[in-house]
C-alpha cells in the first residue's frame, strides 16, 4: 500500500483531476489509499465566507457561496459520468444547502469561533474528496469515497487540532486498509472529528499531516506527495534558477530547510512518518515521470558538503539593547515572554554582553512588542533583511566549511550567524537587497561538482 496525497493546485480543475486520475491509475498495483486537499483556493474562500457572515454582509456571502457552488459544479461535472451527474447534482444540492443554513446561522450569532471555522472550512475537502471520487470512476479506477471525520479522531483544539494516534490509526488500520486490497480509498485531508463526532481541522495546510497520518496508521510502504514543483532543489528557484533536484535528503535535512523558507513540506507533518520509518516522496503532478525527492529515516551520504541553500526572505530583525540588565538573570526570559505573549514567533537569536539580536517573520504586532521592550531597553528594528540558511548532515564532518561561505560572501555584510544545536545547517542573516547575488555565490562555492549521487 502506498499513500498519494494531491495538494490543492493538483485538483483544482476538471483537467488537473484528469492527470491525478492517470497518475493514480499508473500505480493501482501498488494499492493506492488517495488523500486530496481542497479543491485551489477553496479553503480561503470558505474563510471568506465566513468573515462575510459576521461582518453581516449577507448579500455578499450568499454570491460567495453560490461562486463557489457554480465552480464546483462546473469543473465536477466535467469529469464526472452522465449517469452520476443526477447524484452529483443532489449531493452538491445538499452539502451547499447545508452550508448555507451554516453561514446563515452564523450571520445571526455574529461571532466566529474556532469550532465554526473548523465546521466552515471542512466544506473544501468533503466536496474535493467526493468529486474526485466520482471522477476516477468516470476514468474507470474502482474508487470508494471514505469520510475523514470518521477515522481520524483529534483532540478539540479547533483551526489546530492534534490527532489521538492510537485511536486514529486503529481506526485507519480496520477502516481503511482492508479497502485498499481491490479499492482505490479517497479521503480528504485537512479534517477530522473529535471524540463527540464534531468536526475539526488539523490546521493550514494539514493535508500533508493528514498523508503521513494515513501512511502510518495503515503501515504504508512509501508516502507519496503530489505538488506542483519537482521536488526539492539546491536552491529556491525563484531566486536562483540554475538549481539541481535533490534526489534524496534525510527527514532532519528537510526539516532544517522546511523552517527556514523552503515550503514544499512543513517538518512537523512528517513526523508520523518519520516515527515508522516511511519514506516521503515530493513529486510534481504536472511532471510525473520526475523522479522527485525522496525524504528518508537515515543519514544520507552525500560527497559534497551541503545539500540545499534556503532562504527566508523579507523578516525583521529586532535589536535590543540593555546596558544595566543583560546579563542580570531573567532578561531574556523577560524578552521572549513579550514575544510569547503577542504570538510572535522567533526565528533567530544571537546575544552579546550588552544586546540580544532576534529575527521574526510576522511583524504585525510589532509596534506592540517593540513598547513593551522599550520599557527596559533600546529596540532598534531592521526591516527588510533575509536569513540565508545552508542545510547539510555533511557540515559538521567537512572542516571549512564556514571559510567557504564568508570567501564566497565577498563584499556582502553576514550578521547572526549561527548554527543550530542539529550541527546540520548554518545561517545568517543579510540584507534582503543581496540575496540574489548571495545565493548564486553561495551556489557556485557548493555544488560546482555534484554528487550525482544525490543530485540531478
Ligand atoms: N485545504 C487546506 C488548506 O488550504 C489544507 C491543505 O490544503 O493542506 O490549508
Ligand atoms: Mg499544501
Amino acid at each position: 500500500m502506498i499513500v498519494m496525497k494531491f495538494g490543492g493546485t493538483s485538483v483544482e480543475s476538471a483537467g488537473a483531476i484528469e492527470r491525478v486520475a492517470g497518475i493514480v491509475r499508473s500505480r493501482l498495483e501498488r494499492h493506492p489509499v488517495v488523500v486530496v486537499s481542497a479543491m485551489g483556493k477553496t479553503t480561503n474562500k470558505l474563510l471568506e465566507i465566513a468573515r462575510t457572515a459576521i461582518s453581516g454582509k449577507r448579500e455578499e456571502f450568499l454570491r460567495l457561496i453560490h461562486d463557489l457552488r457554480a465552480f464546483h459544479s462546473r469543473e465536477a461535472r466535467l469529469v464526472v459520468p452522465l449517469a452520476d451527474r443526477a447524484e452529483l447534482d443532489r449531493t452538491l444540492d445538499d452539502i451547499f444547502q447545508e452550508l448555507t443554513e451554516l453561514v446563515k446561522g452564523l450571520a445571526v450569532v455574529g461571532e466566529l469561533t474556532p469550532r465554526v471555522t473548523d465546521a466552515i472550512s471542512s466544506y473544501g475537502e468533503r466536496l474535493s474528496s467526493y468529486i474526485v471520487t466520482l471522477a476516477f470512476r468516470h476514468f474507470g479506477l474502482p474508487a470508494k469515497h471514505i469520510d475523514s471525520r470518521r477515522v481520524i479522531v483529534t483532540d478539540r483544539r479547533h483551526t489546530h487540532a492534534s490527532p489521538h494516534f492510537e485511536e486514529t490509526y486503529r481506526r485507519l488500520n480496520n477502516v481503511i486498509a482492508p479497502l485498499a486490497n481491490d479499492q482505490v480509498v479517497v479521503m480528504g485531508g485537512f479534517i477530522g472529528a473529535t471524540e463527540e463526532g464534531v468536526t475539526s481541522t488539523l490546521g493550514r495546510g494539514g493535508s500533508d499531516f493528514t498523508a503521513a497520518i494515513v501512511g502510518a496508521g495503515i503501515g504504508a510502504e512509501e508516502i507519496q506527495i503530489w505538488t506542483d514543483v519537482d521536488g526539492m532543489l539546491t536552491a529556491d528557484p525563484t531566486i536562483f534558477p540554475g538549481g539541481h533536484r535533490v534526489k534524496t535528503i534525510s527527514f532532519a535535512e528537510a526539516a532544517e530547510l522546511a523552517y527556514f523558507g523552503a515550503k514544499v513540506l512543513h517538518p512537523a507533518t512528517v513526523v508520523p512518518a518519520v516515527e515508522k520509518n516511511i519514506p516521503v516522496l515530493i513529486l510534481n503532478s504536472r511532471r510525473p515521470d520526475v523522479e522527485g525527492t525522496r525524504i528518508v529515516s537515515e543519514r544520507v551520504p552525500c560527497a559534497n558538503a551541503v545539500k540545499s541553500i534556503a532562504c527566508k526572505r523579507r523578516i525583521t530583525v529586532v535589536n535590543i539593547h540593555s546596558n544595566s540588565m543583560l546579563m542580570a538573570h531573567g532578561f531574556l526570559r523577560r524578552i521572549f515572554e513579550i514575544f510569547e505573549r503577542h504570538e510572535t514567533a522567533v526565528d533567530m537569536v544571537s546575544t552579546s554582553e550588552v544586546s540580544v539580536s532576534l529575527t521574526i517573520d510576522n511583524a504585525e504586532r510589532l509596534d506592540l512588542i517593540r513598547a513593551e521592550l522599550e520599557r527596559f531597553s533600546d529596540v532598534q528594528l531592521e526591516p527588510g533583511q533575509t536569513i540565508i540558511c545552508l542545510v547539510g548532515d555533511n557540515i559538521r564532518y567537512t572542516p571549512g566549511v564556514a571559510a567557504r561561505i564568508f570567501g564566497a560572501l565577498g563584499s556582502v555584510n553576514a550578521r547572526m550567524i549561527s548554527q543550530g544545536a542539529s550541527l546540520l545547517n548554518l545561517s545568517f542573516v543579510i540584507d534582503d537587497a543581496d540575496v540574489r547575488r548571495t545565493v548564486a555565490a553561495l551556489h557556485h562555492e557548493f555544488f560546482r561538482d555534484l554528487d550525482a549521487s544525490v543530485f540531478e
